[in-house]
């Protein structure tokens, strides 16, 4: 049943459970900030930091040099057409893709998801922010779209660009990250190779 101020009937866990963490590392693809592309990099460096600055109001994130570190891994890269089940298929300008995995952390094992987002650089700047603003929202657990086009998780965008998370976004993560998760949590041995 749709609970009014947020949009928790929407999310899916995975396989695993809610795929969230009391602690992200987030890597971020270096741009080179110098010769003739340089404005370009520099313009969607700028949009995914503001992305990223909204999510670190609300949780904690860590940016990180390596990306094996990571558990969210940012591209500055056009997601590949989607095919659609109809046999068309789709161009999008943003994409999360989670995987599970088992990785060691100080000598322990622990389940983790990993995300890759890509965010297209071929759009404007508040574009290029509204994607990354709603592609991190899957990154950080939110696998799901809210029917509302105000939200920066909606399934149909509106006619402007949402820059800012709404208080529904806001209302389902703090129900979201109040969910029991095995995430995070050690495991009892190393994955079988
Ligand atoms: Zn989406």
């Amino acid at each position: 049943m749709e609970t009014p101020g947020d949009y928790r009937h929407v999310l899916a866990p995975s396989a695993a459970g809610w795929p969230v963490l009391s602690h992200w590392c987030v890597w971020v693809e270096p741009q080179s900030l110098e010769g003739p592309a340089a404005r370009f990099q520099l313009l969607w460096l700028q949009a995914v930091e503001a992305a990223l600055g909204q999510w670190q109001e609300h949780l904690p994130l860590q940016r990180v040099e390596d990306p094996r570190r990571a558990q969210v891994l940012i591209r500055r890269e056009r997601p590949p057409r989607q095919q659609l089940p109809t046999g068309r298929s789709r161009a999008s300008h943003g994409r999360a893709t989670l995987n599970l995995q088992i990785t060691a952390r100080l000598g322990v094992w622990r389940l983790e998801p990993r995300v890759e987002v890509l965010i297209s650089p071929h759009q404007r700047r508040a574009a290029i922010e509204a994607t990354a603003l709603h592609e991190l929202g899957h990154a950080f657990g939110l696998w799901g779209h809210s029917p509302d086009p105000d939200d920066a998780m909606a399934a149909v965008p509106g006619a402007d660009p949402v820059l800012r998370l709404s208080p529904r976004d806001l209302a389902s993560l703090r129900w979201l990250y109040g969910q029991p998760t095995r995430f995070g949590a050690p495991v009892p041995s190393a994955p079988v190779p």
